[in-house]
């Protein structure tokens, strides 16, 4: 099978399993854990902040990242189609009480006078707007990566209003390499952000919060409340560290193949190729004889998995665990369904 649903169905590496079972273990629940402490410690530093806190998933460091920026009751600013708003299953309100107002969906193209013009400032009777997020890349925007020079006027606007900024970062490793952009360039522009090990770097489990030492202090009760606290964390913090040693730079590898999976299905009219920047290849169906579904099934029968994503969007993501023969089998298949229907 050629697994192209997602970057998250990577298995850890030999290498990586190796570096699991050597590690030093505590209860991180007391803060012993060495491994979790020295991983929090250097992702905090790779985005130039004082501090993280490891957590189980991507969706709980967005939402413990939103709960440290917004209190009860105000509100948050993000894209239509943010993961935080379509995917996390209303956590921002459920766990925060945050009230969310969306800007329409533009992935990475971000709108910043847009998003500026819609910050509500403090004042009863409204809502106050407390703080804004962006995804780096965007998920639901193909894998589409937002400038640095973009990122810097809407943080000069979001800091100017004194409103939070968050990165639900993600795949921010793959616009780090797309761009060649430092982290820390990233890092200093956000409050906060949310960051997993678990996408495109191959890593079993495993997402951070990155932020200042207070919030971090304030962070921690509330990953314990939702359930969080992990104990002998070490394993996996120890998956993560090895990730980020040996697997930010071969997402290049990942991009290049998405790149050769889009440039070969363009002709079908299925994908503009030039849009296609990290490893998310989206497939508009909407000219196309199949759906997402029967698409996803069809292609299943022979061999390649693919995610269908809305009723005509399907979507391709290449990772870890693809290899060239992989893609090559992907690419003969869509283009003989796409084809003949
Ligand atoms: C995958 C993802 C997350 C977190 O997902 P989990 O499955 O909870 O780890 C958050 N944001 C974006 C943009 C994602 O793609």
């Amino acid at each position: 099978m050629a697994d192209l649903r997602s970057d998250t169905v990577t298995r850890p590496t030999a290498a990586m399993r190796e570096a699991m079972a050597t590690a030093e273990v505590g209860d991180d629940v007391f803060g012993d854990d060495p491994s979790v402490n020295a991983l929090e410690a250097h992702v905090a530093a790779l985005f130039g902040h004082e501090a993280a806190l490891f957590a189980p998933s991507g969706t709980m460091a967005n939402q413990i990242a939103l709960q440290l920026l917004v209190p009860r009751g105000e509100e948050l600013l993000a894209g239509a189609d943010a993961h935080v708003v379509t995917y996390e299953l209303g956590g921002a309100a459920a766990l925060g009480g945050v009230s969310t107002r969306t800007w329409p969906s533009v992935g990475a193209a971000l709108d910043v006078e847009e998003i500026a013009a819609m910050i509500r400032p403090a004042g009863y009777p409204s809502v106050p707007t407390r703080a804004v997020a962006v995804e780096q890349t965007h998920n639901l925007g193909g894998g589409g990566v937002t400038g640095l020079d973009t990122l810097r006027e809407l943080h000069k606007a979001t800091s100017a209003a004194g409103v939070a900024l968050h990165c639900d970062g993600a795949r921010i490793w793959h616009a780090h390499v797309a761009d060649g952009v430092p982290l820390a360039a990233y890092g200093e522009l956000f409050d906060t952000l949310a960051v997993c090990l678990s996408k495109g770097l191959g890593a079993p489990v495993g997402s951070l919060v990155v932020g200042s030492a207070e919030q971090i202090a304030r962070a921690r009760p509330l990953r314990k409340r939702m359930g969080g606290g992990m104990r002998q964390a070490g394993v996996l913090a120890a998956a993560g560290r090895h990730a980020l040693d040996h697997h930010v730079d071969r997402l290049a590898d990942d991009h290049a193949r998405a790149r050769r999976l889009a440039q070969a299905l363009e002709p079908l009219g299925v994908v503009d190729a030039a849009a296609v920047r990290t490893n998310l290849v989206p497939l508009d169906l909407s000219r196309s004889p199949l759906d997402a579904p029967s698409l996803a099934a069809a292609a299943a029968e022979r061999g390649v998995l693919i995610a269908a994503m809305l009723p005509r969007t399907a979507r391709l993501v290449t990772h870890l665990d693809l290899d060239d023969d992989a893609v090559d089998r992907a690419i003969d298949v869509l283009t003989a369904l796409l084809r003949t229907g």
